[in-house]
């Protein structure tokens, strides 16, 4: 039986907790029981992580791309060993069901795996010139990355977090999220245990906003990955433009679904409706906008609703639910707020909106009920803020031209799904869409080997992917003479 492991932080490779610092209950979302202490950085720690970082990247700068496959996949390989226990300590504190976090684990799995395979392929260029002169265009490591994650995916998130910078010869400090540090410290733990050097990889707890402050007011530190809401990555890209760091952010989005007249509507839904409460709701690309044309209208809506109520709510350790908990006590404090809002307005609930008690054991846990609201104005909280729950909003439209202005309406474009068997609007959507990420007719819309990121205010820059590596290099141009 997994036990959940006593908790510390990483650095220059020794675990660090105690000492009279500050600590962060961690609490199991299930049963609002308290499972750990985290140990929180003061500045003396992450002082002494940036200096090690700085070392970290003067070794790891000239290791080879052999060295670097080596560790990737050597921890790819203990990850796939030690997947059972990671998955339940991540459920423990984040309250997916197990199956959610196994595929948490082949998540990273695949893509140290892809980044292995990758850093051969960090290709420079040798320019025309003339006879005597020498052009070459060379990619080198952008430096010590720091990379904060949160706490939807508490194994995914910290695997993308490390796994670019390591493959491309960068060191990182990472912060990940203070409710999910045990399934991040598992993580690193398989890359030391790969035989990554200790100054290469660090993890540092803390207060969010002390630990940024710190860690971008350093020039040790050149780039910003971040995982997590606009608010916050728009604070923090002007705490990184200060010093011109580079960034990667990943934020937040509002996905769209469009749904023509032209589809099967049961074979749509029999996708979307557990893609929809994937999580609870808590996934950037998660869908939450059904866009519907107006002759399925009906039929959709009823068809979720009745596919809504039969999901199996409970512990995420428990055999058979199909919905854990929200992660902490804000999601499900947001999800009355908004669902509240949206009735006043005029939507329709048609289930959910409630809290179901006792599921977890002891004490209540954060559990919310899959929700499905319908025709909900357009000037509603809950169409124009990003939910992170598990709420479906289902309103009807006139035609495409309707549906693809709503579905850009929003400032937010990181997913779009859309659902049509005609060739020519696909071509279409394909254009119209403001989005990093578009399914037509599928949920699957990420891969190791794809570009994973948004645009307008869902952010920029990759993570995954050819683009997710290039995204911790810097390039040089070489002129000889
Ligand atoms: P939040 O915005 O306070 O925190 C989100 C994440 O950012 C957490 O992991 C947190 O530790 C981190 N964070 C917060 N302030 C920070 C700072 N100053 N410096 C560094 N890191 C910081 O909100 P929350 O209550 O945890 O979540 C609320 C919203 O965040 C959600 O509604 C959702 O919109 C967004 N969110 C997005 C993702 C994503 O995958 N894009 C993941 C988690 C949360």
């Amino acid at each position: 039986m997994t036990q959940y492991p006593a908790l510390h932080m990483v650095i220059d490779g020794e675990r660090v907790s105690g000492g009279g610092r500050r600590t962060h209950a961690v609490v199991n979302p299930a049963t609002g029981e308290v499972i750990g202490e985290l140990p929180l950085a003061d500045a003396a720690d992450l002082d002494r992580a940036l200096d090690t970082a700085q070392r970290g990247f003067r070794v790891w700068r000239d290791s080879t791309p052999h060295q670097r496959a080596a560790v990737l996949q050597g921890a790819a390989r203990l990850m796939l060993e030690r997947q059972e226990d990671l998955a339940r300590i991540a459920t423990m504190e984040q309250g997916k069901p197990l199956s959610e976090s196994r595929i948490e684990v082949l998540m990273n799995v695949g893509l140290f795996n892809f980044y292995a395979g990758e850093v051969f392929r960090l290709y420079g260029r040798a320019l025309v010139r003339p006879s005597g002169m020498r052009s070459t265009v060379i990619h080198e490591p952008v430096g010590v990355v720091a990379a904060f994650s949160p706490w939807n995916f508490p194994l995914g998130n910290p695997g993308r977090k490390l796994g670019a910078p390591i493959a491309a010869g960068c060191a990182v400090i990472m912060k990940s999220a203070e409710e999910t540090p045990a399934s991040a410290l598992g993580v690193l733990q398989c890359l030391y245990d790969a035989g990554l050097p200790k100054e290469v990889a660090q993890a540092v707890f803390g207060v969010p906003d002390e630990v940024s402050r710190h860690l971008l007011g350093s020039p040790i530190v050149r780039k910003l990955s971040f995982t997590g809401s606009t608010v916050i990555g728009k604070h923090l890209a002007k705490l990184a433009a200060e010093d011109m760091k580079r960034t990667t952010m990943e934020l937040g989005g509002h996905g769209p679904v469009l749904v023509f007249d032209d589809v099967d509507v049961d074979a749509v839904l029999n996708t979307m409706v557990p893609h929809k409460y994937r999580n609870a709701g808590q996934v950037c690309v998660s869908p939450t906008r059904f866009i519907v044309e107006e002759g399925v209208f009906a039929r959709f809506r009823d068809g979720f609703v009745e596919r809504a109520k039969t999901i199996r709510v409970g512990n995420g350790l428990d055999d058979g639910t199909q919905m854990g908990p929200m992660a902490n006590a804000r999601r499900p404090e947001a999800m009355d707020r908004l669902i509240t809002d949206a009735k006043s307005r005029g939507g329709t609930l048609h289930t959910g909106g409630e809290r179901p008690g006792n599921l977890g054991g002891a004490n209540a846990g954060f559990f919310y009920a899959p929700s499905v609201l319908s025709e909900v104005p357009l000037d509603a909280e809950i169409l124009n803020e990003e939910p992170f729950g598990p709420v479906a909003i289902i309103n009807p439209f006139a035609g495409e031209a309707a549906m693809i202005a709503e579905a850009n309406r929003l400032p937010y474009g990181l997913a779009a799904y859309s659902w049509t068997t005609d060739a020519k609007r696909q071509q279409r959507l394909m254009r119209e869409i403001e989005t990093g990420m578009l399914g037509i007719n599928t949920t699957m819309i990420g891969g190791a080997d794809s570009p994973f990121g948004g645009v307008k205010w869902s952010g920029h820059g990759h993570e995954d992917g050819p683009e997710g590596l290039m995204a911790c290099m810097v390039t040089k141009a070489v002129h000889e003479g």
